[in-house]
């Protein structure tokens, strides 16, 4: 074909991956639940969509341009179309990987200079104590917490001190979570980790970065799985409340049992459920590079999850700042689990 842009020679992508991207079917079942394009309705939006444009760049029968660069931005990385794929194609891996290859949104070039220079999505500088630099039980709390979500970080601390415990608390440049999602480059930051041997997490995202990045000789886990594992004894708080699994901590990390657990184990605490939960989890849009980039779309899908917590009456409980700092700019009042486990949770 005349003026055939062959791609797949400039695509670096693994040899599994371009298999998966082949062995779509169109069968469309990754349609349904998207929350992208349950607000669009454009087949581009989906998970097909995107492994369809995929398809065409790889053979060459379309040509990258700046809608077919937007189209692979306009989704969450929530990776709810990989749990309804029969050919168990991994969808967000794919549009993860063509975002390397073809650049970034206008939108993402401000937060990209922000974490590079400030590391920090906001372009602020602050300065972040380190504490306890002789502890083996390490915390690292994310830029969002530092900046944004403080309260998170206060409830944390105080809570693994009601449970005995002084963590080192790294000083905490970004994750890079949101130039990973992005498809930026990432120099990788140096940190002193001490005689850490366990480093807990409240932010999903930061963790998964961590274990994306194999540190093998330290334990990484979620706070919520590491209250569990000290058995406290909560005081009863009579509250019902609808817990929203972020996508980080449940799709892509798997933990979807240690934060119900930790709610079912306070006395008198009612725990319901949304009607899309666990795998199923409706996406609240909350990921800072999607929704710098979709402003519009990040308010229909935060909005979705508030509405359907009220509806049930329940207080929305969330385990991930992004999803909290998001839910409160459209008005919700989510809480942290940090903060339910903070208030139930007696001084020693
Ligand atoms: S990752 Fe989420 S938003 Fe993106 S295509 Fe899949 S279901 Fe839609
Ligand atoms: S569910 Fe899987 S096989 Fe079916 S259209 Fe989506 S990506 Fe293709």
């Amino acid at each position: 074909m005349e003026g055939k842009y062959n791609f797949l020679s400039t695509i670096s992508m693994d040899k599994k991956r371009k298999i998966e991207i082949m062995s779509c079917t169109g069968c469309g079942f990754c349609k349904e639940g998207c929350p992208v394009f349950e607000q669009t309705g454009i087949e581009s939006s989906s998970g097909k969509g995107k492994i369809l444009l995929a398809y065409g760049l790889l053979q060459g029968d379309i040509i990258e341009d700046e809608s077919v660069t937007r189209a692979f931005y306009e989704c969450s990385l929530c990776k709810k179309c990989e749990t309804r794929c029969p050919s168990l194609i991994d969808i967000p891996l794919i549009i993860s990987s063509m975002r390397k290859h073809i650049g970034y949104l206008p939108q993402h070039e401000q937060l990209i200079q922000n974490i590079n220079t400030s590391n920090n999505p906001f372009g602020e500088t602050y300065e972040a104590p380190v504490l306890n630099k002789n502890s083996t039980l390490g915390y690292f709390p994310g830029c969002f917490l530092n900046l944004r979500e403080k309260n998170i970080k206060k409830a944390t601390l105080s809570v693994l001190k009601k449970l005995g415990y002084k963590p080192h608390v790294l000083n905490t440049s970004c994750c890079n979570a949101p130039l990973e999602r992005i498809g930026a480059r990432i120099t990788s930051p140096k940190r002193d980790y001490g005689y850490i041997n366990t480093l807990l997490f409240s932010c999903p995202a930061c963790l998964y970065m961590f274990k994306k990045n194999t540190y093998k000789k330290i334990q990484l886990s979620h706070i919520t799985e590491f209250i569990l594992q000290k058995k406290p004894i909560f005081t009863p708080w009579k509250k019902k409340v609808i817990y929203h699994d972020p996508c980080y901590l449940g799709r892509w990390l798997g933990i979807y049992d240690a934060p119900r657990q930790v709610l079912q184990n306070i006395p008198g605490l009612e725990l319901v459920e949304f009607t899309d939960t666990r795998e199923s989890a409706q996406c609240c849009g909350s990921e800072v590079e999607f929704r710098t980039a979709f402003p519009l779309l990040a308010e229909k899908m935060g909005k979705k999850v508030l509405r359907e917590a009220k509806k049930k009456n329940a207080l929305l409980v969330t385990a991930s700042p992004h999803c909290s700092y998001h839910l409160k700019k459209l008005g919700g009042h989510p809480l942290d689990i940090l903060e339910i486990v903070d208030n139930c949770l007696p001084l020693k």
